[in-house]
């Protein structure tokens, strides 16, 4: 294998693999060309199997707030392969990373481990659905929860949503109702219609995943006001923004509380790990205590548990994240100045390669061309000066820990 170059090992890996990846956006599609493949990383680098060195900016797309293999982690994971990685039992690994997550987050009370976002938000919607007796989820155009077929939904005219992917049944999609973000009018004319037949509505309280999409607080106090007034669970998916804007998320830079919130994400470290909380009563509902069924061979795996343990205590004391916003702004102030567009969260980042437009873009409708036509180009520029951001115009970059001063102004350069 070492000895293939890169075009080599993408043809063997298209022979055995759909697209040659395990994900799509790992192919490259949007911005064209072929992927090249990584052999090892540390802090914030990445080095190919050609031997380059590139400045990672996309970091797995999300999970390694640390950086890549952080000491800390590295050794948590290597004294839990010492003690055997899969138990099948209880154990007090998961118990302690529950009891630091329920400690700092309040409306995280009781809280169930699975193995990736997806399957977190499967299993709160699912739960959501046991416990109000309804069928019908209210999303979000723009907002991504993972490939759960429910979720795989875009707008469509009239009643029923239409599936964004091939696979997904009618049925599945008539029960999702799909409004604009930024748009409160939408927002009550859906809860007037279908508030009675909505078990939850969800959100990515910051949607990351059309670019980064910050809404404005009255949009999201209205959302909360109308699940509260209609009966219908307001879930937080905080794949992306849980331990990462701040230890409890976007909900606790808003105040705003959820009645489920999903995590994953920096949530294991960079290990398989997701998971689902809530309020006690609530989450009792999923078995074996209720009648919601919920359940994994690999849940709360002992080495993605102590990885993700090792995280989250280096967190704890909200220093990281004080760190991670000065990091943030140097470069939107370095790119703006720049000329470009930069829309940023702590060290969450959306540079869609288009020029500095002076109001902020708050829903998918008004991302247009003029946005995103040149990142093709802007990718390749900065991965030819050895920058990676993620390979899509719809996709946010993240900053680590392991980044410094050196690596943005590098990057800010770059894009002149
Ligand atoms: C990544 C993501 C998911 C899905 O998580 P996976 O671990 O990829 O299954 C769900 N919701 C949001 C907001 C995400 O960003």
């Amino acid at each position: 294998m070492t000895g293939d170059d890169e075009a080599t090992l993408f043809r063997r890996a298209c022979a055995v693999t759909p697209g040659g990846v395990h994900s799509p956006v790992r192919a490259f599609r949007s911005v064209g060309g072929e992927p090249f493949f990584t052999r090892r990383a540390a802090g914030a680098r990445l080095t190919t199997t050609a031997g380059r060195e590139l400045i990672d900016f996309c970091m797995a797309f999300g999970p390694l707030v640390l950086g890549h293999a952080h000491p800390a982690v590295a050794e948590a994971a290597r004294e839990a392969l010492a003690d055997g990685w899969s138990y099948g039992t209880a154990e007090p690994y998961s118990l302690e990373l529950a009891e630091l997550i329920a400690r700092r987050v309040p409306w995280a009370e009781s809280i169930r481990f699975v193995s990736s976002g997806t399957e977190a938000v499967m299993a709160a919607l699912r739960l959501a659905r046991g416990a109000t007796g309804r069928t019908k989820l209210l999303k979000f155009a723009g907002c991504y929860h993972g490939h759960t077929d429910a979720m795989l939904i875009r707008a469509g005219s009239g009643l029923a949503g239409v599936a964004d992917s091939a696979g997904v049944t009618p049925g599945v999609a008539a029960d999702t109702v799909v409004v604009a973000l930024d748009d409160e009018a939408a927002l009550a004319e859906a809860f007037a219609r279908h508030g009675a037949a909505l078990a939850a509505a969800i959100i990515e309280p910051l949607p990351a995943n059309f670019g980064l999409l910050p809404q404005r607080d009255g949009f999201l106090r209205e959302l909360r006001a109308l699940c509260t007034q209609y009966d219908v669970l307001l879930v937080f998916d905080e794949v992306i923004t849980g331990f990462r804007l701040a230890f409890g998320g976007y909900a606790e830079v808003s105040g705003l509380v959820p009645d489920l919130v999903t995590y994953g994400k920096v949530l294991g470290g960079g290990f398989p790990v997701g998971a689902l909380a809530g309020p006690r009563d609530l989450m009792h509902q999923l078995a074996p205590l209720g009648p919601v069924y919920q359940a994994g061979t690999l849940s709360a795996n002992p080495l993605a548990m102590r990885a993700g343990l090792a995280t989250l205590r280096l967190l704890e004391d909200g220093s990281a994240f004080r760190r991670l916003e000065a990091l943030g702004a140097r470069l939107e102030r370095g790119v703006h100045a720049a000329g470009r567009h930069l829309q940023r969260a702590g060290s969450i980042f959306w540079m869609p390669g288009g020029a500095r437009s002076s109001e902020p873009v708050r829903s998918p409708a008004q991302v247009d061309a003029s946005l995103t036509a040149d990142f093709p180009a802007l990718f390749h520029r900065l991965l030819d000066a050895g920058l990676y951001l993620p390979p899509s115009p719809h996709e946010v970059g993240f900053l680590s820990l392991a980044h410094d001063e050196t690596h943005l102004d590098h990057l800010i350069q770059s894009t002149l």
